[in-house]
């Protein structure tokens, strides 16, 4: 939270300074904002998105000299060949495209090397103008993992097999963000996902009640259920999974952006029952009519 607070001001900062003449001022003569997201993966994709929406925003609460699309440079580097590499390249296309449409630069096969106060360098030899950097370039798990004497992958992470049983002690389990579990048909290792945790959670849940009773233990088999990419108030873009559509359905607009708002009317039904979960959406509802969008103070 302190972060994203000091991140929030800084950005308002900056484009203070812009507004007034105070600030770096572009090829053009105008004056320019530049915020730097390192990584490609969901995280940096959608706060791109969110920029964007907020600097059209604070253009509207008063900074009239800003435009919000000539000004604000919103750059998106990633080192690998596509944006969101964890998902379908179909996904990753038609978010690219949006990206575009949004004036989000999004830069792929860039190495960031080193980050100065005022920029972004790559292994090209590229210099990215940056008065914000934003490091979105993946997790690592909590360093005291590595300090139990038990395996952990490059992440940091326990690695753990089918049963979510440590490898290195079969009476400690770990899931859920903590743990590096096998995901032998995509020969690679479960994502860090809610979806996973959740999972693994209910799976755990059995497991421990069996072992409890005396019976094997069985094996977790994590099953997609596809990702869903939100661009601001812009648009979503994503991917379903299941055997309810037969395999993998692609979906973006407005149809993914009412999925990705119902995901999260879900999660608060499951932690605070219909009730509770009509009641918030009210709130929810009533507090977008009268606060404003962006926080400026
Ligand atoms: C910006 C962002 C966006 C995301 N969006 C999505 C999404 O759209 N969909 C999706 O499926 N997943 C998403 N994820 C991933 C998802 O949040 C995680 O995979 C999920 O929360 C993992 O659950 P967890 O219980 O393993 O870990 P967490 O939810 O991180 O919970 C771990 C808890 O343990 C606490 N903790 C840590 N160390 C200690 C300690 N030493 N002692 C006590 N407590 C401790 C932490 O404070 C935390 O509350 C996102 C993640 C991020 C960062």
């Amino acid at each position: 939270m302190a972060q994203a607070e000091r991140f929030r001001k800084r950005l308002i900062a900056a484009c203070v300074r812009a507004q007034n003449g105070r600030g770096r001022v572009g090829e053009d003569g105008r004056p320019r904002v530049d915020v730097a997201i390192i990584g490609a993966g969901a995280t940096g994709v959608e706060l791109s998105a969110e920029l964007r929406n907020t600097a059209h925003v604070l253009s509207a609460y008063g900074l009239h000299q800003l435009d919000p699309r000539r000004d604000v440079h919103i750059h998106v580097i990633e080192a690998g060949p596509r944006i969101l590499p964890a998902l379908s390249e179909r996904v990753s296309v038609e978010t690219a495209k949006l990206l575009k449409k949004l004036d989000v630069d999004v830069l792929t096969s860039e190495r960031v090397t080193e980050v100065t106060p005022l920029a972004v360098l790559t292994a090209s030899g590229k210099h990215i103008d940056a008065d914000l950097t934003v490091w979105a370039a993946g997790i690592t798990a909590p360093p005291v993992l590595a300090t139990l004497g038990l395996p952990v992958s490059r992440q940091g992470q326990i690695v753990v097999g089918p049963t979510l049983q440590s490898e290195g002690d079969p009476d400690i389990f770990a899931f859920g963000d903590c743990a590096s579990c096998p995901w032998p048909e995509k020969q690679t290792t479960v994502p860090p996902r809610a979806q996973a945790a959740h999972q693994q959670a209910t799976f755990l849940y059995n497991a421990l009640r069996a072992r409890l009773d005396g019976r094997p233990l069985p094996s977790f088999a994590f099953q997609d259920l596809g990702s869903l990419v939100s661009l601001g108030h812009f648009s979503a873009v994503g991917s379903l999974m299941g055997g309810l559509i037969g395999g993998s359905m692609f979906i973006e607009g407005l149809m993914a952006r009412v999925m990705y708002t119902s995901l999260y009317r879900m999660h608060v039904m499951a932690l605070h029952g219909a009730v509770g979960m009509a009641l918030d959406t009210v709130s929810h509802w009533l507090r977008r009519k009268t606060s404003p969008r962006v926080k400026l103070h």
